[in-house]
């Protein structure tokens, strides 16, 4: 029996990547790979920025889509959750209407997020 866990990343004001910069560590997304999770982006982007984006970062990701097609990715992938992570409240609306729960990318809030979705930072990385 799989349990299939599901991650859509917006880009801008919530990776640390995007512009501007978000709190969501490039290394998170890593994390997410290494424990199986299908993992994608969802942003205002154009996809071919997205996938640039993956290429460069060298993550081979699941999906990249239009923060308004995330009920596709609903549809193409079975898993047993659905995260949305962003930053503003378009990403928590486009979030809702597909049915993923919203996981919002500040620093106030990062503590409310699943705390068994990701592992702790490596050592190395601890503040
Ligand atoms: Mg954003």
């Amino acid at each position: 029996m799989s349990r299939v866990t599901l991650v859509s990343f917006d880009i801008d004001g919530t990776l640390e990547v995007g512009e501007p910069p978000g709190i969501v560590p490039v290394a998170l997304v890593r994390e997410a790979k290494r424990r199986g999770y299908v993992v994608g982006s969802c942003s205002d982007r154009p996809i071919g920025f997205q996938r640039a984006l993956w290429e460069r970062l060298r993550i081979a990701v699941d999906f990249t889509v239009l923060k308004h097609h995330l009920g596709d990715v609903r549809t193409q992938f079975v898993a047993t959750a659905y995260y949305h992570i962003g930053d503003t409240e378009v990403d928590a609306f486009y979030a809702n209407a597909a049915g993923f729960s919203f996981l919002r990318a500040d620093p106030e809030t990062r503590r409310l997020w699943p705390s068994d979705l990701f592992a702790p930072p490596p050592d190395g990385h601890r503040s």
